[in-house]
């Protein structure tokens, strides 16, 4: 069904399904619902590839962005859910298209070290970390990845890792989180690409612009991802078909459609669908930054991940270690700390205790404070099999569909935009 271009482009994107009604690309207008970074870029790419056709933004709140969002607080800066992207072509077109390239720079190529912290100490992760599940745990997880429905514990035999594994990502543990929708390529859901993995990946890295990034690195924004969404925003302020509605407040489709004058079926809906039954977790984000003699104990590198349900602390990412871009005053170094809600108490002093337990964190904070709280959705065993074949009215899109990260949202804009084109030259 893919051609070659279109992996080349899409690469294993192309495994999640795309949940687009039959009516969409017929539209005479188009709403899009939620503006965060997938409504945004949806506006963008749809906006560009046809612009005779209208379209209406609607945001609920007053504010772009959605979960994405960039603190400051004098020269410290983090970002509060997203703060840098892993390789994939659509998200580098994206900065390209939008003539950001001169702010995008890959990660510190000393910041690529990770570690999880297990029973028996701290581990660093590289593929000798695969030996802690044994040779039986191996042969089971691949027999269990070929299932529909199984789990990434049922996938990855080892408790602490999978649990390490699937909290940074989703701040859910393993056994709660469906295997084919956190890596898709690894347990073989979907279409298959017409050439083998190695041949595609070589193709697929020769079609970026701006730069080439290397294998396992990350790239992010010089003032952190906000900067993104200001640059969506500026690009389809000045785009004559695409208008924003602000502070519609929490409609559902059929209010929504109403409303605006848009047929259900010419409306994506890029924020969690009312009704969404799969639930959420909760997590706190915390900013601890420290002069740099305070925290001399604690490696260069990205993060440690923290598996043990008795910290609050699921997480702590190495923010000023990892930027091209400085994230903390001089001679002081900023972290990141994931709070799940599932293993808080509420009590930030319970955060600082838990902070000063781990290895080379036992000196005084320049800062140490809460930044926000933000939900995830959950993805349970089972639930992208559930999406494929989807037939509804209401085209979806944005992470409470098919795909978590940025760089599914961004590229799925992209895949939904050429559906338009396509459409328009048949
Ligand atoms: C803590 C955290 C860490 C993350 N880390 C990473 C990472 O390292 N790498 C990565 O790739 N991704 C990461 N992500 C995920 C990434 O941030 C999301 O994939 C992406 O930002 C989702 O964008 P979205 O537009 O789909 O959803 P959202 O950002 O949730 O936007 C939805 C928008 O819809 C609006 N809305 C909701 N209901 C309505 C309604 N009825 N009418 C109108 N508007 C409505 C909301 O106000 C919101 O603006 C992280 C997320 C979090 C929270």
């Amino acid at each position: 069904m893919y051609t070659l271009e279109d992996w080349v482009r899409h690469g294993d994107e192309l495994r999640r399904p795309l949940l687009v009604s039959d009516g969409l690309v017929g539209s005479e207008s188009v709403g899009i619902v939620g503006g965060g970074l997938s409504g945004l870029s949806l506006a963008y790419r749809i906006g560009t590839a046809r612009p005779d056709l209208p379209i209406k933004l609607i945001e609920k709140t007053g504010r772009l962005g959605g979960v994405i969002e960039t603190w400051r607080e004098g020269e410290w800066v983090c970002d509060l859910s997203v703060n840098a992207v892993r390789p994939h072509p659509s998200f580098w077109r994206l900065v390209d298209d939008l003539d950001m390239g001169g702010s995008f720079h890959p990660s510190r190529t000393t910041a690529s070290s990770r570690w999880v912290i297990l029973r028996d100490g701290k581990h660093m992760i590289s593929p000798a970390t695969i030996l802690k599940i044994g040779a039986l745990g191996l042969l089971r997880g691949a027999l269990n990845s070929r299932k529909s429905d199984s789990s990434v514990l049922d996938v990855i035999q080892n408790s602490a890792i999978a649990d390490a594994m699937t909290l940074g990502i989703v701040n859910d543990t393993a056994a709660e989180v469906d295997a084919n929708f956190l890596f898709p390529s690894l347990t073989g859901f979907g279409p298959k690409a017409p050439i083998s993995r190695r041949r595609l990946r070589r193709k697929i890295s020769k079609s970026y612009p701006i730069f080439t990034p290397r294998k396992g690195s990350l790239a992010s924004l010089e003032g952190g991802m906000e900067e993104i969404i200001q640059g969506l925003h500026n690009a389809i302020s000045k785009m004559g078909n695409i208008e924003i509605i602000m502070e519609s407040g929490e409609g559902s489709p059929d209010e929504l459609s109403s409303a605006y004058n848009i047929p259900i079926s010419s409306m994506i809906w890029a924020s969690k669908l009312p009704g969404r039954n799969y639930g959420q977790t909760t997590l706190s984000v915390f900013v601890v930054g420290y002069p740099e003699e305070e925290v001399s104990g604690v490696e260069t590198g990205y993060g440690t991940l923290i598996p043990d349900s008795k910290l609050p602390i699921s997480g702590i990412l190495h923010e000023s270690d990892i930027h091209y871009s400085s994230r903390a005053p001089e001679s002081h170094r900023l972290f990141r700390l994931m709070v799940p809600h599932s293993r808080w108490d509420g009590n930030e002093q319970s955060v600082r205790e838990a902070l000063r337990k781990i290895d080379g964190f036992s000196g005084e904070p320049a800062i140490l404070q809460k930044i926000g709280e933000r939900e995830i959705p959950r993805y349970p065993p089972g639930y992208l099999s559930s999406l494929m074949n989807y037939s509804g009215d209401l085209s979806l899109s944005g992470w409470t569909g098919s795909g978590v990260s940025v760089t599914h949202v961004v590229d799925e804009a992209e895949r939904i935009s050429e559906l338009f084109t396509q459409a328009r030259k048949d």
